[in-house]
């Protein structure tokens, strides 16, 4: 097996991180059936680790290998499905989907089918091998969980029954893809994708660029333009269509439709228990904390999905699993089921909207060990207080912000401008609002990010105007001063 080492690794080549070597097994849609989750267990017993983890972008990944999976697990892992039988498009299958997709009341389209067909493309064309590691499609089927604000390359965000409006990852690191004002119908999709990553795939060949570091989707439209680079996906587009790219910014087709704005989060949306559209049918959105998926937990919940569901388990980008198609008879067993394995299934719980990179342990680039210090304080609000509204936390080692882009309720930024390792963290609250850490007597030391934050929801809850009153909207109402009184009162 080739041992070359990446920056994003998939299964045939993993990188090394600082707490060895790191690598991911691409889940195109993030569907996975039982027997996918017995070999997923074998491969985290064998490899000697606790757990598997969620990414977000619904694939898994395996930290502090000591070596390479040897031949023989790779075989076994693609006999089930989970690596390419194309060892050159492996890395390159991020395939993400409404997690909800077929099951969704409210969805307009069915993304599932298309997201196969890709998958199948990728395939059969093993000259996209060149594509970045991090090259990725998303589907959205328009209903009430979406995909469409995740930083996907390509998005195709269903506005019709068999209607598509194409989005492209042309703004900053991070955001979401905007539209550019083309719609296409079902079946020109396949073609338009194919010759965005065709005219993408000659853009890597003429741009050149170091192997590891190779450049992103935006990179390319950046040096040619938007025009130009419509231009170019104009000859390499097999159907009849004529078209120019325009970036149309934040329209209508923004949004999903629920009517949800771009960059707004819905990653509550999902966990807890919701009707299907299917009557009588009912799916279950379970909570893993940072993504960490035991391997009890993994056979266990593969069992109750092949028991008592339709042998189907969803991955979400928000590094929690949906069981779908729980029959009303089912669910209250289902529920308990899930329960006895330690999971939570509700977004209120202090784990549920937790967010952490890999910090310290795994990372160069991090000031802090985001990942205990986040554990440490869902364990804090666990013991102390009762949430009754989601509140999302997310911990970043640097600026990077790799485990959420988005903005949440209160971010951690690790800062080790004035200290050595363990740093200190600097915050932001409530979104967009206050941001301290300019001064040194603002950063906080890890120890004391549980009390402070612990007060700080403490204040939400005294001081709020009514139950209804959101996190960020009483953060909002509290001056710099104000908030800086509540995290550091003795
Ligand atoms: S956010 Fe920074 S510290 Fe965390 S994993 Fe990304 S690069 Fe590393």
């Amino acid at each position: 097996m080739s041992v070359e080492r990446s920056i994003c690794p998939d299964i045939y080549h993993p990188a090394v991180a600082r707490d060895g070597l790191l690598t991911r097994l691409r889940i195109p849609g993030g569907v996975l059936n039982e027997s996918q989750c017995l070999e997923i267990a074998h491969l985290v017993e064998i490899t000697g680790l606790e757990y598997i983890q969620v990414t977000n972008r619904a694939n898994l990944q395996l930290r502090a290998l000591s070596r390479d999976l040897d031949n023989e697990v790779l075989t076994k892992l693609t006999d089930c499905g989970l690596a390419a039988t194309n060892t050159a498009v492996d890395g390159i299958r991020n395939i993400l989907i409404s997690p909800t997709a077929g099951i969704d009341s409210q969805e307009l389209c069915d993304v599932r089918p298309l997201a196969d067909a890709w998958h199948e493309y990728l395939s059969h064309h093993s000259e996209l091998g060149v594509l970045s590691t991090k090259f990725s499609v998303g589907f959205d089927g328009g209903g009430s969980v979406g995909i469409v604000d995740r930083p996907n390359d390509i998005t195709l965000l269903a506005v019709g029954d068999h209607e598509f409006s194409l989005h492209l990852g042309i703004g900053e690191r991070g955001s979401a893809p905007l539209p550019v004002g083309v719609r296409l119908e079902l079946d020109e999709c396949l073609p338009m994708l194919g010759a965005i990553a065709q005219s993408y795939r000659q853009g890597i060949e003429e741009l050149g660029g170091d192997v590891r570091r190779k450049p992103r989707l935006r990179d390319v439209i950046r040096h040619y333009g938007l025009a130009g680079f419509s231009d170019r996906v104009q000859r390499e587009f097999t159907g009849s269509r004529r078209f120019i790219f325009k970036n149309l910014g934040l329209d209508r087709d923004s949004c999903g439709a629920n009517g949800s704005a771009l960059a707004e989060t819905q990653c509550e949306h999902h966990l807890g228990v919701h009707p299907q559209s299917q009557a009588g049918f009912w799916y279950l959105g379970v909570v893993l904390p940072l993504g960490r998926w035991t391997i009890d937990q993994i056979k266990g919940l593969g069992q109750i999905a092949a028991r008592s569901g339709s042998d189907n388990l969803r991955l979400t980008p928000w590094q929690n699993i949906i069981i779908p198609d729980v029959t009303t008879a089912n669910l209250e067993r289902v529920q308990r089921l899930v329960a006895d394995l330690g999971l939570v299934q509700t977004a209120n719980h202090p784990s549920s909207l937790l967010r952490a990179c890999a910090g310290a342990t795994g990372c160069q680039f991090s000031a802090t060990d985001t990942q205990a210090d986040a554990i440490a304080l869902a364990n804090y609000l666990a013991t102390n207080f009762t949430l009754d509204r989601p509140l999302n936390i997310h911990f970043s080692g640097c600026d990077k912000s790799c485990a959420q882009h988005d903005h949440a309720d209160i971010t951690l930024w690790g800062d080790d401008r004035h200290t050595q390792l363990p740093g200190r963290y600097r915050l932001s609250i409530g979104g967009v609002t206050a941001e301290f850490g300019q001064e040194e007597s603002d950063l906080l030391p890890p120890e004391k990010v549980p009390i402070s934050i612990g007060k700080l929801i403490a204040a939400y809850h005294d001081l709020r105007l009514d139950p209804q009153e959101s996190f960020s909207t009483f953060t909002n109402r509290q001056s710099l001063i104000q908030l800086q009184q509540i995290l550091h009162a003795v």
